[in-house]
């Protein structure tokens, strides 16, 4: 079954989700993919990666992905969050990563632990086909 990976970014580091992204294109193009709104848009838009949408994060797109999370519909979550803007929907972002760790679900809050999981991932994929 193809890994079925969320995707989120703070303003702030949705420059760096394009460039990580852009690191594992094509790992990427081979998993399921749900994002939030905007960072959902600029990965489609600017890697061309194929993307199911949620509401933007201000919005319930947290909430949204956390509700397919605990549906057992998500493996694993990246989510890169600015520690240093306070976020409007703070609740919902703890909300999001409370289920990962109530569901046991990889969710990395940073670059260096999203390379982490996303190399681990990809190598189980090449190792599986
Ligand atoms: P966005 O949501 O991708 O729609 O900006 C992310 C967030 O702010 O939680």
């Amino acid at each position: 079954m193809k890994p079925r990976i969320a995707l989120i970014a703070h303003d702030k580091k949705k420059d760096d989700m394009i460039t990580l992204a852009a690191q594992y294109l094509n790992f990427l193009q081979g998993c399921e993919l749900m994002a939030t709104g905007t960072t959902g848009g600029r990965l489609a838009n600017e890697l061309g990666l194929t993307i199911e949408r949620k509401q933007s994060g201000p919005f319930g797109g947290d909430l949204q992905i956390g509700s397919q999370l605990v549906e057992g519909n998500i493996d694993c979550v990246i989510f890169l969050r600015d520690p240093m803007t306070p976020q409007p929907h703070e609740p919902d972002i703890n909300a999001l990563v409370r289920a990962c760790d109530v569901h046991n679900v990889a969710c990395a809050t940073n670059l260096a632990s999203a390379h982490l999981v996303l190399s681990q991932l990809q190598r189980e994929a090449q190792d599986a086909a």
